[in-house]
Order: structure tokens, then C-alpha cells, then sequence
């Protein structure tokens, strides 16, 4: 083995120097990744924050450092939401706490440190938003130039971060696997920043790992929300890079977790195959919407090779997860991090992960990026407000309704017991009057037992409540 970093194939095994930056070994097309002469590397770090594991990366003079004080992140106990998802021992790496508010800001400082080490003075990078945003941030500290190339469907949050840190913005394509292409394209005379496209993103992300390990130790899972599955290779490349330094005995166990709508590496890791495709990619987590993912192989292979498994999860899941991460522990975050909590939720259940286990959960970015819950909100209110008026306007009362549906949502329920409910203001056949008309919107179901009938709330009657309650704490 060399006696310096190197980049060897994951293919085929062959060596290069560390620099110039490429991401494919030129014989055979596999990706390439950085190796380190273990062995002369100490096992203490120094300093804080990111820039505490420098002998664990890729060289860069200490003069063109460009940092905003990435990584320290905290590893938070979640006891509030342990609970409620029947786990004893859930952690939450939190990486909202970065610069922009995302884990890429570790790409961004290794990234535009070594694009000044080697006399760049524009960058380029392709991005569907955090690392575009991360990007243009760290570009703005450093003083040069960044271009982002983002696809139709980019976060606003995300957008609006490029925008006021002065990056140039290119459109390009429907996902970032058409900006990927077009960033490809675009290089010349630019620094390469897109993640798939250099290597040293697995480098910075990988000290999440090393930081995991020096807050707790080595989990038993690792959850990871996967888009490309560089984030995925990185955080196992992490915990090897530490059993290469004999600093630990076993690793974690990876769960990749991918929206169901765009999980092209779940349905290979289903098919016992090393890639598979997505015909209609489609998920409300953005910053997963990769159809066709670079790091897909590696992060098979780290689920393989850690006994781990990959998972897909649906949006309203991870839509539901993501509320109850901010109200059980005051974290807001992006749907692409809910995943983690919507997929933990499912394991348990599936008994696949088991009550003693410790967990950690990726938490990647900041909801305020992706206002997706916003938007929703906004929906659900002015659909409501809709309905509202039009059932006004027919003469229905709503407040009789409500109370209803609220007793109903405590457990089934039968004629009688509803009418007492609704303070008897009104006769009990106006109470089944409401009921039938409930019933005929799917609000409710009714069933016979015992000779009666009885009442309970369908899903759709669920939502509509939640949307009543959520309507009524507005006003
Ligand atoms: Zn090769």
C-alpha cells in the first residue's frame, strides 16, 4: 500500500493519485474512492468541529481552509419519540444545525478549500438544493464564482439560499439527473462540485460517522435517507475507515431508506440485483428524487455487507413523521429526514428492529427548506374553507358535525351514546340525520352488533377532523 492518500477503483482495483479530482477510473468506468496509509495515522483528533478529522482526508493547505463553523453536530436523544415508536434507544444526528442547515455543508468546506488549493476561481454543481445551497455559500465565503444547475423541481427554501449567496442559476431537465449530465457538460475551466461527480463528497460526509462514534459509540442501526446513495456509501465508508484504525470491533447495521414513489435502490436490493429503475419517479422529498443513483452499487453493498436492509416508505408516512418529530422533539425537518422516522416506524413493527437496539437516525436538513408541511397546511385550510361555505350555504350545521366526528375519533359509537354527546340540543333523529349524510360523504361507517348500530370514523373523516381542529386553532 502507498504511503499517502491514494484513489483506488472500486471496480478493478487500480491506483491513482489524489489529484487531479475524478470520480470514474478511466479503465474499466467504476467508481473511484480515496484510501489513507491507516496505519501512520494517529487514532486521536484535534480541534473542533469538521476540520478535527483533516488527517482522515484528503490533503489541503491549511491556508485555503474556507469554513462557517460545518460539523460538530449534535447527537440528540430523542426520549419523547422513543417512546411513542416503542424503542428504548433513539438518537437523532442532527445536521439542521450546519451553516445552511444541512449535512452538505461538510461537502461544501472540503469541496471549495480544495478548489482554492488548486487555483480555481468558479465552480459548477449540479443539484436538486442542499448542496446547491451549500455551494453557493461557501463559493461566497471563498470569493469565487459558483454556477448551480438544478432541475424543474427543486426545493424553495433551497432556491431561495442559492439565490441570496449570489450563485448563478441554471434550469435544466425535470430531476438532477438531467443537471447531472449538463454539469458534466459545463465543466470546463469550472471546479467540479456536483456530488456524483466527485469524490471527495463521500470524504467530507464520512465524518459523520467518526462523530456518531466519538458521541456514543457504534449504534446498532444506522437509518440513512437515500437519494444517490452517496450519502449512504459515505456514512459506512466512515465506520470502516474506523475498523481500519482498529478504533472499533463491529459496525452498524445500514438501512437505507428511499420514498416509495423513487426507491430504485430498495427494489433492486428486493430483487437481489445491483441496480433497477424507476419508470415515473415521484416523491415529495426532493431532495430523494434521483432516478438513477451513481453511489446505488456501493450503497447496496453497504447494506449487504452490514446485514442492514433497505426500505421504501410512503410520502403521507413520512409527511405524518415529520409532524411528529417537531411536536414529540422540537426538530423541524426536511421529508427526505423524516424518512428516517416514517421507516423506523415500520421496522419496529415488522419486529425486523427490535426494542433494546440503539438507533440513529440521519437527520440531514432543516424543514424550512422544504416547505412542503406549508404548503399542505395551506391546502388542507382553504379546501376546508371551500367545503365550509358550501355545506353552510346548504343549510348543514358544521359545530354538530365536529362534535360528532371528535367522539367518534375517541372509538366506535352508537346512535344513543352520540346523541347524549351533543348535549341532547337537538332531537336524536336529527342526530341520525347527520350521521346518514356523514356516512353518504364517507365520513363515517356504520355497522350492526348486538342489533345496533354502530358508528366509526372512516380515514377521510380523520382527515377532515384534523383539518377542522388545525382551521379552528387558526382563527
Ligand atoms: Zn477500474
Amino acid at each position: 500500500m502507498p504511503s499517502t492518500t491514494f484513489l483506488k477503483c472500486t471496480g478493478c482495483d487500480s491506483e491513482y493519485d489524489p489529484y487531479p479530482i475524478q470520480a470514474v477510473c478511466k479503465k474499466c468506468g467504476s467508481l473511484l474512492q480515496y484510501r489513507y496509509p491507516y496505519e501512520r495515522i494517529g487514532k486521536s483528533f484535534e480541534g473542533t468541529g469538521f476540520w478535527r478529522y483533516a488527517s482522515l482526508l484528503p490533503p489541503v493547505s491549511k491556508d485555503n481552509i474556507v469554513t462557517l463553523g460545518e460539523g460538530g453536530t449534535p447527537l440528540r436523544r430523542a426520549k419523547n419519540l422513543s417512546k411513542k415508536l416503542g424503542v428504548k434507544n433513539l438518537l437523532l444526528k442532527d445536521e439542521t444545525t450546519n451553516p445552511t442547515n444541512s449535512f452538505r455543508d461538510r461537502a461544501a468546506t472540503l469541496m471549495i478549500s480544495n478548489a482554492l488549493d488548486l487555483g480555481y476561481k468558479k465552480v459548477i454543481c449540479a443539484s436538486n438544493g442542499n448542496m446547491g445551497a451549500s455551494i453557493a455559500a461557501y463559493s461566497a465565503k471563498a470569493g469565487i464564482k459558483s454556477t448551480i444547475i438544478v432541475p424543474k423541481r427543486v426545493d424553495l427554501g433551497k432556491l431561495a439560499q442559492m439565490h441570496i449567496y449570489d450563485a448563478e442559476i441554471i434550469e435544466k431537465g425535470e430531476i438532477v439527473d438531467e443537471a447531472i449530465l449538463e454539469a458534466e457538460k459545463r465543466v470546463n475551466g469550472n471546479y467540479q462540485a456536483t456530488p456524483e461527480l466527485n469524490p471527495l463528497t463521500i470524504e467530507a460526509q464520512k465524518t459523520i460517522s467518526f462523530e456518531i462514534f466519538e458521541q456514543h459509540g457504534v449504534p446498532d442501526w444506522l437509518i440513512v435517507p437515500t437519494g444517490s446513495g452517496s450519502t449512504t456509501y459515505s456514512i459506512w465508508k466512515g465506520f470502516q475507515e474506523l475498523s481500519a484504525l482498529d478504533l472499533i470491533k463491529k459496525e452498524p447495521r445500514i438501512v437505507v431508506v428511499q420514498p416509495s414513489g423513487c426507491a430504485p435502490i430498495t427494489e433492486a436490493y428486493k430483487l437481489n440485483q445491483d441496480i433497477a429503475t424507476v419508470e415515473k419517479p415521484e416523491t415529495r422529498a426532493l431532495a430523494l428524487l434521483v432516478a438513477n443513483p451513481a453511489y446505488g452499487k456501493l450503497a447496496l453493498q453497504a447494506v449487504r455487507e452490514s446485514n442492514g436492509t433497505s426500505i421504501a416508505v410512503p410520502d403521507e408516512q413520512t409527511l405524518e413523521a415529520e409532524r411528529l418529530l417537531a411536536k414529540s422533539e422540537g426538530i423541524f425537518v426536511e421529508p427526505a429526514s423524516a424518512t428516517t422516522i416514517a421507516s423506523l416506524q415500520t421496522l419496529v413493527n415488522q419486529g425486523k428492529i427490535s426494542e433494546s437496539e440503539t438507533v440513529v437516525c440521519l437527520i440531514t436538513a432543516t424543514g424550512l427548506k422544504a416547505p412542503y408541511v406549508l404548503e399542505a397546511l395551506t391546502k388542507e385550510e382553504s379546501e376546508l374553507r371551500r367545503e365550509t361555505l358550501r355545506l353552510r350555504a346548504r343549510g348543514w350545521d358544521i359545530s354538530t358535525k365536529l362534535k360528532i366526528l371528535r367522539l367518534l375519533d375517541l372509538g366506535e359509537s352508537y346512535g344513543y351514546e352520540i346523541w347524549k354527546a351533543t348535549d341532547k340540543k337537538i332531537s336524536i333523529q336529527a342526530v341520525y340525520q347527520h350521521l346518514d349524510k356523514m356516512e353518504q360523504k364517507e365520513l363515517v361507517d356504520s355497522f350492526t352488533k348486538e342489533r345496533r348500530r354502530y358508528f366509526t370514523i372512516t380515514k377521510k373523516g380523520k382527515r377532515v377532523l384534523q383539518a377542522l381542529e388545525e382551521l379552528i386553532a387558526l382563527l
